[in-house]
């Protein structure tokens, strides 16, 4: 049995308690961006329940291009406008620089990948990039952009002003 065989047993227990339908428009209107780690469990850390917001997730929580097209879909066809970044601490891409993770990647598989990694070392300087990011999208509509470190260690969420 593969992990993913256990998921997909595991889905039979959640239909028994499944709360039912929702509606597609995040009830809060808000999209929530951030890192992809295994340990941020954000719907408990911050206070949401299924049909509350829009989660957008990838390495770092960095502001790409396909983030920007997310948070125009989850603003423009679904009405969120308050974004909130989640970075944490002891994050996968303080491990490696973007050229020793490139050199890895081409040292394993004989392909250099065309993208950089975005690792940093700086998690604080790293939420103010995004924020930045976010501020200088012309097509978002944004009331509320806030960006936040969650503490791995601790499970406090700490606000980056
Ligand atoms: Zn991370």
């Amino acid at each position: 049995m593969t992990e993913i065989d256990r998921m997909l047993a595991a889905n039979r227990e959640w239909m028994a308690h499944f709360p039912g339908d929702l509606p597609v428009a995040p009830v809060r209107g808000v999209a929530v961006v951030a890192c992809m780690d295994s340990r941020l469990p954000l719907f408990g850390m911050l206070g949401l329940g299924m049909g509350d917001a829009h989660v957008i997730r990838n390495a770092g929580g960095v502001v790409t291009d396909d983030t920007l097209r997310s948070l125009a879909i989850s603003q423009h066809l679904l009405g969120t406008r308050a974004i909130v970044l989640v970075h944490h601490t002891d994050c996968g891409l303080q491990k490696a620089s973007d050229e020793e993770f490139a050199d890895l990647v081409e040292s394993r598989t004989g392909h250099r990948p065309p993208w950089a990694a975005r690792a940093f070392i700086d998690v604080d300087a790293d939420v103010r990039e995004s924020m930045r990011a976010i501020a200088a999208a012309p097509y978002l509509l944004s009331d509320e952009v806030r960006g936040t470190v969650y503490d791995v260690a601790s499970g406090l969420l700490r606000e980056v002003v």
